[in-house]
């Protein structure tokens, strides 16, 4: 059984249990890994674990005392979860620090250093880390540095690059690794998100160690799109004007909201870079690929690895805009424009 129900990472439990068991436990971790692998969930349920009443010793909750119920309601007194509004590029200053009216009066650091209301612990986790702004990230520098000995503050972010240096060396870093492909497809059948067998090792698959894209990987309606856009990818010369047509339709399918309409863009220019590195890799190994639809327009796609490589580097760039572009249109027109005439890219 995995620990708590979350798959592919009984080992970091194991060394947290070792951990709260000899007393050791930290102040200040990092948790980073790839998106959708279980990192935040395992941060809860380390957060509630820590917490319980009942538990003596171990890494485990109960499930049925008042602080576990609390903490499952989110209205654990010694216990909150921050992330990036939706509508929002970064974590706002004033998570941390209050308002502009109360300055250093509310917030998260100044929560943590209150005693615990119900003795034992106080915990904060800090989801999208990695989207803190700076101003954010050098205010919780200090109380990172010397934390309250009654506060765990657990940071999870999925890319240490985009965290400032001087919050990585504050912190105990833990790496969650990637999931293999049958973690996922197990995870896949037993919650019923994948009709049959057959689809969930296909999603998995495709998947790249995230449970959340297989997730959307078993939306149909992104698969067909998956399909397509490897298809209009594969055509020479490109039709740029159509890519972008049919990448901004999906978009605006989203609806208004930001957040989806980003999700959206994301998953679609991931579809791209899969296409571009598969192909990459195809010119340089034997390796059959087993993804039907992508091996087809593959088959058809000419490129020399040097202009794929330029494509594949416009489109990862493309992809890392995404949370700094306020209009989703004139980032799709800016890039199809460069894939059109890759070598422009290299002058830019
Ligand atoms: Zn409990």
């Amino acid at each position: 059984m995995a620990w708590e129900g979350i798959e592919g990472h009984d080992a970091i439990a194991a060394d947290f249990a070792r951990i709260v068991d000899s007393g050791r436990l930290g102040g200040a971790y990092l948790f980073v890994g790839l998106g959708g692998v279980g990192k935040g969930t395992f941060a809860q349920k380390l957060a509630k674990s820590l917490l319980c009443s009942a538990v003596e010793s171990g890494l485990v909750s109960c499930g049925r005392c008042a602080s576990c119920i609390q903490c499952d309601a989110q209205t654990h007194p010694d216990y909150e979860v921050v992330q990036k509004p939706v509508d929002r590029t970064t974590i706002p200053l004033e998570t941390f620090i209050g308002d502009a009216e109360h300055r250093m009066k509310e917030g998260l650091l100044r929560r943590i250093w209150r005693k615990p209301a119900l003795g034992g612990r106080r915990i904060a986790v800090i989801l999208d880390a990695d989207a803190m702004s700076d101003e954010a990230a050098n205010c919780l520098l200090k109380t990172l540095e010397e934390p309250p000995d009654h506060a765990v503050i657990i940071l999870v972010g999925s890319s240490l690059e985009r965290l400032l240096p001087t919050i990585r060396s504050r912190c105990q870093i833990i790496r969650f690794g990637s999931l293999d492909v049958e973690t996922i497809t197990k995870v896949l059948l037993s919650s019923e998100e994948a009709p049959d067998e057959l689809s969930a090792a296909a999603g998995a698959r495709m998947a790249g160690g995230s449970l959340e894209r297989a997730r959307q990987l078993l939306d149909p309606a992104f698969a067909e799109f998956r399909e397509h856009v490897h298809g209009l990818l594969s055509e020479r010369p490109l039709r740029g004007v159509t890519i972008s047509r049919d990448l901004t339709a999906l978009v605006e399918a989203a609806g208004k909201e930001s957040q989806p309409r980003r999700a959206r863009l994301r998953m679609a220019f991931e579809f791209v870079i899969e296409f571009y590195r598969e192909a990459l890799r195809m010119s340089v190994t034997e390796m059959p690929i087993a993804d039907a639809t992508l091996r087809a327009g593959l088959e058809r796609w000419s490129g020399e690895a040097e202009e794929t490589s330029l494509l594949l580097g416009i489109t990862l760039d493309a992809l890392e805009s995404i949370d700094r572009n306020a209009n989703l249109t004139v980032l799709i027109d800016a890039w199809t424009a460069l894939l059109e005439r890759p070598k422009l890219s290299q002058h830019a």
